[in-house]
C-alpha cells in the first residue's frame, strides 16, 4: 500500500554507510596504549553510541598535536560518525571541517577525499546523480592505491548506494558485492563491516522489491551477527527482514522483526534509528488497518524524531499520525496533520514524495466514502505523476511503484465510475458529462500506456536479475585477490567426489591416483614487512599467474588461506607427479617477481600425498586425512630449510599401524621409515 518504507529504507542506509569511518590504524605499527582505547571505544559506539560519544570527547580532549597523527585522525572520524548518529548536526559538521584541516596540514589526500563521501550522498538525495558521480570518482582515484581495504570499500558502498538510487540495480549490486568483498579483507573489524555489507545487500533486494532475496540475506546476516554482537547492525538487519516480511505480506512476524529492531537500536542508544524504526511500525499498522496503534506508535515516533530535530523523521511521523486518524474516521483532526505535511512536501520540491502523500489522502477520503475530497486529491495525484512521468525521475519512481499500480488503477477507475454516478443524477448537465468522460478515456490511455511501459521494465529487471544470479555463483567460487578458485570450491568439489569415488574407481586407478599438494610461501611476513602489504599482494597474485601456467588445465589451482596453495591434480601417474612437483616449485622460485622497481625473491615449501594413499581405501583415509598429512610434510620441508617440498609416496607397514604413529609423532614415524619420503628441492640448490 504505501511506499514510505521504501524511502526510509535508504535514510537509513545512510546512516549505516556513514558509520563505516571506523579504526583503520596500521597493524604494522606497534599497538600503543591509546590505539587500544580507541578500539574500545569503538566497539562500544556499536552497543551504546551516546555512552560511546561522551568518552570519545573526552578521549579527544586528551590528544595533543603531538598525539600520533593517525590515532588523531581516527579519533575525530569515530566522533563524526557518533555525531552523524545522535543527530547532532552542528557538532558534525564543526569536526568535519577541523578533519579537512588536520588532513591538510598532513598532506593526507586519502582522508581528505574521503571526507567527500558526505557530499556524494547529499548529491544523490538531491537528485544530481551525474555529480554524484564525478565525486565518487574523485574519491575513488584518491583512494585507488591505499594500504586499507575498508577505505575501498566505503567507496564501492557509495557507489552502489548511488547506482541504487539511479536504479541500475545490476551496477549497484556489482558494487555492493566488491564492498562486500573488501570487508574481508579488513584489518579491524571485519567481522562488522561483513555484517554491515549483508545489510546494505539485503537492502539493494528490497529496493528492487525482490523480498524472498533480501529476507535469505538478512538471515544469512542474523547467523554471523550472533557471533559478533552488535547491536547497531542487528537494528538494521532486523528492519530489513521486517520489510521483506511485510512486503510478503507476513504482518506478523514483520512486526515481530521490527520490535527486535527496535530493541536493538534501543540498545545501541541511536534515538534516530528509533524514530525511523517506530515510524516502519506505524507504517505496518496502517497497511493492515489497525489506526489506533498506528495513531500511537507515531506520536511515540514523533517524540523521538522531535528530540533529535530530524526533519524529514519529523514529516513522516506527522503523515503517519494523519493517516492515523483518518483510518479511524476523525478526517479534521487527520487534515491537520496532512495539510502541513503536504505543504513541506510542496516546499521542498519533491514531486514523487508530494504523489504518494496526496495519494494516500485521497485513498482516506475514499475509505470515509467522501468522494468529491477524494476526487480532487486522486486528480492532484494523476497530474503529478504525468509530471513526474515526463521528467528525468520517471524510472525510479516507475519501478517503485510497479506492484502497487495494479491495484491504484483499478481505484482510480472505481473512484471517477462513482463520481459519474453520482453526477448523473445530480447534475443533468450534458456538457459536463461529457467533459467527465472524455477525462475517464484519457486517464485510461495514460494509465494504460503506463502499465505497459511498467510490464517492459519488469521484464528486463528480471533478465537481469538472472545474470546477476549468475555472477553471484561465479563470486562465489573465485578469490578475489588472485582469481584462483577458493577453499569453498574444492569443498564443494570433495562433497561430491564422496559420492563420485564409488562409481569412479577404475581397475588402472591405483597407478593414476589423484595427487593433492599444499603450498605455503616462505618468510611471506618478511615479504609484507620489508616491502609492504600492496606488495605481498602483488606477489600472491604473480605466484597465483605462475601455478597456473605450471600445471595441466585439468589440474585445479586455489587459493588455500592468506598465502597457502593447494594444487589438485587428478588421475597423476606416479611416473609424472615428482616432474610436476619440481616444475611448481621451478616456477615458484627461479625467477623473482617484480613489483615497480623492486625484484622480490619467493620460495615456497610445500608437502604432496596421493588420493587415495597408498592404497588405503578413501573410507579408512578420505581426503582431509590426506591433507593433514600433507600439511605434516609441509612442515618437514619448512624445518628442513624451505624451498622444497617432501611428499608422502607409499607405506612400508599396514595402514593400520602407520596411521596412529604419523598422527601421534609424524617426524618419528618417518624416522622409522613406515613410509616412503621423497624430498624435491626448489630452484638455485645443490642437488
Ligand atoms: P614461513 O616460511 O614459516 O611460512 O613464514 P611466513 O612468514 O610465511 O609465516 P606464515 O606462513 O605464518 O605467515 C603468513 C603471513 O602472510 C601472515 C599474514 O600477514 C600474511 N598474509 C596472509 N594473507 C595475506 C594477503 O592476502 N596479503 C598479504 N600481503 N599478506 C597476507
Ligand atoms: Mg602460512
Ligand atoms: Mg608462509
Amino acid at each position: 500500500m504505501s511506499l514510505r518504507p521504501y524511502l526510509l529504507s535508504l535514510a537509513f542506509a545512510l546512516v549505516v554507510c556513514f558509520g563505516d569511518g571506523l579504526a583503520q590504524a596500521d597493524d604494522s605499527s606497534l599497538v600503543s596504549a591509546e590505539q587500544s582505547r580507541l578500539d574500545q571505544m569503538l566497539l562500544l559506539s556499536e552497543h551504546d553510541n551516546q555512552a560511546a560519544l561522551k568518552q570519545l570527547q573526552n578521549f579527544y580532549s586528551t590528544l595533543t598535536t603531538k598525539s600520533d597523527y593517525l590515532i588523531r585522525i581516527d579519533t575525530m572520524n569515530a566522533l563524526v560518525d557518533a555525531y552523524w548518529d545522535a543527530g547532532n548536526e552542528v557538532a558534525y559538521e564543526a569536526m568535519r571541517r577541523a578533519i579537512v584541516q588536520l588532513a591538510q596540514s598532513q598532506n593526507d589526500h586519502e582522508s581528505l577525499a574521503l571526507i567527500e563521501l558526505k557530499t556524494a550522498y547529499d548529491l544523490r538525495d538531491q537528485g544530481r546523480f551525474e555529480q554524484a558521480m564525478a565525486a565518487l570518482d574523485r574519491i575513488a582515484a584518491a583512494v585507488a592505491y591505499t594500504t586499507f581495504p575498508e577505505r575501498r570499500m566505503r567507496v564501492e558502498t557509495a557507489y552502489g548506494a548511488l547506482y541504487s538510487a539511479m536504479s541500475q540495480f545490476e551496477r549497484a549490486l556489482e558494487h555492493h558485492l566488491a564492498a562486500y568483498r573488501l570487508s574481508e579483507q579488513a584489518r579491524h573489524h571485519a567481522a562488522i563491516y561483513k555484517l554491515r555489507r549483508l545489510a546494505t545487500l539485503s537492502g539493494l533486494y528490497l529496493t528492487m522489491q525482490n523480498p524472498e532475496q533480501s529476507l535469505l540475506m538478512s538471515e544469512e546476516a542474523l547467523k554471523l551477527e550472533a557471533l559478533s554482537h552488535s547491536p547497531r547492525v542487528l537494528a538494521q538487519i532486523r528492519q530489513n527482514q521486517a520489510m521483506a516480511l511485510s512486503d510478503l505480506e507476513r504482518y506478523r512476524e514483520s512486526l515481530a522483526a521490527y520490535e527486535a529492531s527496535l530493541h536493538a537500536a534501543q540498545e545501541a542508544n541511536i534515538p534516530k534509528m528509533e524514530a525511523l524504526i517506530l515510524s516502519n511500525i506505524a507504517d505496518l499498522h496502517l497497511r493492515t488497518h489497525q489506526f489506533e496503534k498506528a495513531e500511537s506508535v507515531s506520536r511515540l515516533s514523533l517524540l523521538k524524531a522531535q528530540q533529535v530535530g530530524d526533519k524529514s523523521a519529523i514529516n513522516n511521523a506527522k503523515a503517519n499520525i494523519g493517516f492515523g486518524l483518518g483510518g479511524q474516521g476523525k478526517i479534521p483532526q487527520a487534515m491537520e496533520y496532512l495539510r502541513e505535511v503536504i505543504q513541506v512536501s510542496r516546499d521542498s520540491g519533491d514531486k514523487a514524495d508530494l504523489e504518494l502523500t496526496v495519494g494516500e489522502v485521497g485513498r482516506m477520503f475514499e475509505r470515509a466514502k467522501m468522494y468529491k475530497e477524494a476526487i480532487v486529491y486522486a486528480r492532484e495525484q494523476l497530474a503529478l505523476r504525468n509530471e513526474i512521468f515526463r521528467s528525468g525521475r520517471t524510472k525510479t519512481v516507475a519501478l517503485l511503484q510497479e506492484q502497487f499500480d495494479t491495484d491504484q488503477r483499478k481505484k482510480q477507475f472505481e473512484l471517477l465510475g462513482r463520481e459519474n454516478q453520482i453526477k448523473n443524477v445530480k447534475l443533468k448537465n450534458n456538457r459536463l458529462q461529457a467533459w467527465v468522460i472524455s477525462l475517464g478515456a484519457l486517464v485510461s490511455i495514460m494509465v494504460g500506456i503506463f502499465i505497459y511501459m511498467l510490464y517492459l521494465r519488469v521484464k528486463q529487471t528480471n533478465i537481469r536479475l538472472a545474470e546477476m544470479n549468475d555472477q553471484l555463483e561465479f563470486h562465489s567460487v573465485r578469490d578475489a585477490l588472485t582469481g584462483l578458485f577458493n577453499r569453498r570450491s574444492f569443498l564443494e568439489m570433495m562433497k561430491h567426489r564422496a559420492t563420485a569415488v564409488v562409481h569412479d574407481r577404475r581397475a588402472d586407478d591405483s597407478s593414476n591416483p589423484d595427487c593433492l599438494m599444499l603450498l605455503d610461501i616462505d618468510h611471506f611476513k618478511h615479504i609484507n614487512d620489508t616491502w609492504g602489504h600492496t606488495a605481498g599482494d602483488v606477489v600472491l597474485v604473480e605466484i597465483a599467474k605462475r601455478l597456473r601456467a605450471a600445471v595441466r588445465d585439468s589440474d585445479m589451482s586455489m587459493r588455500w588461506g592468506g598465502e597457502e596453495f593447494l594444487i589438485y591434480s587428478p588421475k597423476t601417474h606416479v611416473e609424472h607427479l615428482l616432474p610436476m612437483v619440481e616444475r611448481i616449485l621451478a616456477a615458484i622460485g627461479s625467477s623473482p617477481v617484480l613489483v615497480g622497481p623492486n625484484a622480490i625473491p619467493v620460495t615456497a615449501s610445500a608437502g604432496f600425498i596421493s588420493l587415495p594413499f597408498a592404497d588405503v581405501p578413501e573410507e579408512i583415509c578420505n581426503w582431509e586425512k590426506a591433507l593433514q598429512l600433507a600439511d605434516l610434510a609441509l612442515y618437514l620441508g619448512k624445518v628442513h630449510g624451505r624451498n622444497r617440498a617432501y611428499g608422502l609416496m607409499s607405506l612400508s607397514v599396514p595402514y593400520i599401524e602407520a596411521l596412529p604413529e604419523l598422527e601421534h609423532d609424524f617426524a618419528e614415524a618417518i624416522k622409522k621409515e613406515m613410509v616412503d619420503v621423497q624430498v624435491i628441492l626448489g630452484p638455485h640448490q645443490a642437488h
